[in-house]
């Protein structure tokens, strides 16, 4: 090889050395599904000059299935070249080269297959894929590759630790809904959302009535029993877009996006019904009847930039105090006014 050739050589693997460590870091940055989906199914195929990137991982317990779909909805909906199975084959994590009977059915030319390592073991395969025949050949040097497909099982583990990391301080542990924390963080999705479609927010502060009486008579276990089939009720009877946060005790707000002043009267009046109507059971199966009281109110775009999280949670707790005083088992509107009238009026 003459001098010319061998430095052209050294040029192109310091080329590809610095393009595998800036995969390596883009990468190690991601902490949600998308972004790790971005980047390993899109520009990863670009940067490295190739057609397509698939994994498949092993997942009998379903955990990453869950965790992907909590963040990203049902996988099926998606088309990623992500293939989540019950058990994989020798054949599907040795480290080879792909043969015709791998390739000719999905239309390309060549193609390398490597595992995904986790400690001394492997969970899954990573096909890097070519329409070209001579981008992956038998002598090719793989370990650059091999290196590069370890830093993605570890970001797997990372983004799927993370999320599920997430998902316990957002979560309350009794009836499984979101805490204040959490409600808090969606809060904020929510109002940056309706800034940016011009949408409205609608806003429930439910309480139950004399649950003090209810544990005082069937005892705390019931109590909790009930907390758990309430809001099982209200993640029924909701849309998936809507949120549901235990504020604390026997407290829910919850969050409707898109919904109107007169709509949310309309569906809460549903719920306080249905509430009302449905047997909770104590501890030894016996019916329970629970009522509920709520603040509710519909916040405009403007309000949205006028209150905070704080603004609007007053202004559902006045009504749902109202609501307790007159009565119980019924919901009060709440009139939200911004910082400039709340100025005019006074
Ligand atoms: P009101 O109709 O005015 O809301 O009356 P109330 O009895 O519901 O209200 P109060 O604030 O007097 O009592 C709330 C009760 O909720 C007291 C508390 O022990 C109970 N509670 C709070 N958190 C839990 C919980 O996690 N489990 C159970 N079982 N009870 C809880
Ligand atoms: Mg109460
Ligand atoms: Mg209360």
């Amino acid at each position: 090889m003459d001098l010319e050739t061998l430095i052209k050589n050294a040029r192109r693997n310091e080329e590809l050395l610095r393009q595998l460590q800036a995969m390596e870091l883009k990468l190690l940055a991601c902490r949600q599904w998308q972004d790790l989906f971005d980047v390993l199914f899109d520009q990863l195929p670009h940067t490295f000059n190739i057609e397509k990137l698939e994994i498949s991982i092993i997942d009998p317990d379903r955990r990453a299935q869950a965790s992907i779909e909590r963040q990203l909805g049902p996988l099926s909906n998606n088309k990623w070249p992500l293939v989540l199975k019950k058990k994989l084959y020798k054949d599907d994590i040795d480290r080879r080269m792909l043969q015709k009977r791998d390739l000719t059915h999905l239309g390309f030319a060549s193609g390398l297959q490597l595992p995904l390592p986790k400690q001394d073991q492997y969970f899954g395969h990573v096909r890097l894929l070519s329409r070209d025949k001579d981008r992956f050949q038998p002598d090719m040097g793989t370990d650059f590759l091999a290196h590069l497909v370890a830093i993605i099982a570890a970001c797997f583990e990372l983004v799927m630790q993370t999320e599920e990391i997430a998902r316990l301080a957002y979560t309350d542990p009794l009836t499984e809904v979101t805490n204040r924390r959490g409600f808090h963080h969606a809060f904020q999705q929510e109002v940056a959302r309706a800034k940016r479609q011009e949408s409205l927010l609608g806003f429930a502060l439910l309480d139950i009535d004399h649950f003090k009486l209810i544990n005082d008579t069937h005892g705390h276990l019931s109590g909790d029993r009930i907390l758990k089939q309430l809001c099982s009720l209200l993640t029924q009877v909701l849309r998936p877009s809507d949120h549901i946060g235990r504020m604390g005790g026997e407290e829910f707000m919850l969050l409707l996006p898109g919904c109107d002043n007169s709509h949310l009267a309309t569906i809460m009046e549903r719920i306080r019904d249905i509430i009302s109507h449905t047997p909770f059971a104590n501890i030894d199966g016996e019916a329970v009847v629970v009522t509920v009281s709520g603040g509710i109110g519909t916040a405009t775009n403007q309000q949205l930039r006028d209150m905070s999280f704080e603004d609007i949670t007053r202004y559902l707790d006045e009504s749902l105090y109202q609501a307790k005083e007159t009565g119980r088992n019924k919901m009060v509107q709440a009139q939200f006014k911004n910082s400039r009238q709340q100025h005019c009026t006074t």
